[in-house]
């Protein structure tokens, strides 16, 4: 990434969490000096370990939510967040705070640093959409009390702080729409589909579909993701961009995938589809294209293969006696 001002230094709200960390491997590669900070209530030091000798980088446990002392920075990207369904489940209120005290606290930053300010948002702004693909100028169909409103209406608020903190402060702000990503660092147990598909292919259970399984995603694999954030960064973009891959499959496909590339002998199983789980997920990428020259690379058959080794070791993990 080229520098605009010789500061150099970036902040990652939620820098210890899966794309959190990812983030902060790319902007210590395009030369910027990075403080990640992050309560670790989903984040997780071992997804930073291998930083800790880089004298660029720089871990702070803290709850974002709170005034930090940071310096003068470049860049405030607020990724600190709960994001699978479980997790945000589990950590219900956390999730709406960091939504909302945590992102006024890294626009506050931000304005007081004169830095640039990112927001990773969601595919869950749109709920379970009636237009698809969805562009960014559908404006969602979200169940405000539902289980998953915790995240979805702490996602749709921030975005709203996001564009206040623009149009009344003048802050140099971009909204990332950031649709199902996977690789290598998911935790294990998150919940979500593909860490879940993977423990239960490697270790030869049967993979629990839920519903039909004919609800869809569109899987972005990380890689991807982390150059489309870097790319949104350089430009100036206020309102929101998708960023995702656009191949569409459906869970039972997704599941079948899973099992070919493990070389397992699971079977799957149906399970009940949980409340308001959204029954198609597809990003229009056009604006991403046009505005970025962006693309996604890597197909999901590919970043299984890549995501592989990182799965086997993290069930061998788990599965040691303490
Ligand atoms: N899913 C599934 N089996 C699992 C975990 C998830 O069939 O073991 C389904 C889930 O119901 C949803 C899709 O996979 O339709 C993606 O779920 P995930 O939790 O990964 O993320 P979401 O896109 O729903 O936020």
């Amino acid at each position: 990434m080229k520098a605009t001002t010789k500061t150099r230094r970036a902040l990652v709200t939620g820098g210890a969490g899966f794309l959190g960390s990812h983030l902060c491997d790319g902007l210590l590669g395009d030369g910027y000096a990075v403080i990640a900070a992050d309560n670790l209530v989903t984040g997780r030091l071992v997804n930073i370990d291998h930083l800790r000798n880089d004298s660029r980088f720089e871990f702070v446990e803290q709850d974002v939510c709170r005034p930090g002392e940071w310096g003068a920075l470049e860049y405030v990207f607020h990724f600190a967040s709960p994001a699978s369904p479980v997790d945000y489940a589990e950590h219900g209120i956390e999730t709406l705070r960091v939504g909302s005290y945590g992102t006024f606290e890294a626009l506050e930053t931000a304005l007081r640093c004169g830095a640039k300010f990112m927001m990773a948002s969601t595919s869950e702004c749109y709920g379970d959409p009636l237009v698809h693909p969805q562009t960014e100028t559908y404006w969602g169909n979200v169940n405000p009390i539902g289980p998953r409103s915790v995240y979805d209406e702490a996602k749709r608020f921030s975005e709203a702080v996001t564009m206040a903190y623009h149009r009344y402060h003048g802050v140099d702000t971009r909204i990332l729409r950031i649709f199902n990503t996977y690789g290598p660092r998911m935790q294990i147990n998150d919940g979500r589909v593909i860490p879940n598909f993977m423990w239960q292919a490697l270790r030869g259970e049967n993979l629990t579909v839920y519903g039909d399984g004919s609800q869809t995603r569109s899987f972005c694999y990380v890689s991807d993701e982390v150059d489309g954030i870097l790319r949104l960064a350089r430009v100036v973009e206020h309102d929101p961009v998708n960023i995702g891959n656009p191949a569409e499959f459906s869970i039972l496909e997704c599941a079948r995938k899973v099992i070919a590339t493990t070389e397992s002998r699971s079977q799957i199983k149906f399970e009940p589809l949980p409340q308001d789980d959204p029954k198609q997920r597809c990003p229009d990428i056009s604006k991403a294209k046009r505005l970025l020259g962006w693309d996604p690379k890597v197909d999901l058959e590919s970043g299984l293969n890549l995501s592989l080794e990182y799965f086997r070791k993290a069930v061998a993990e788990r599965e040691q006696p303490a």
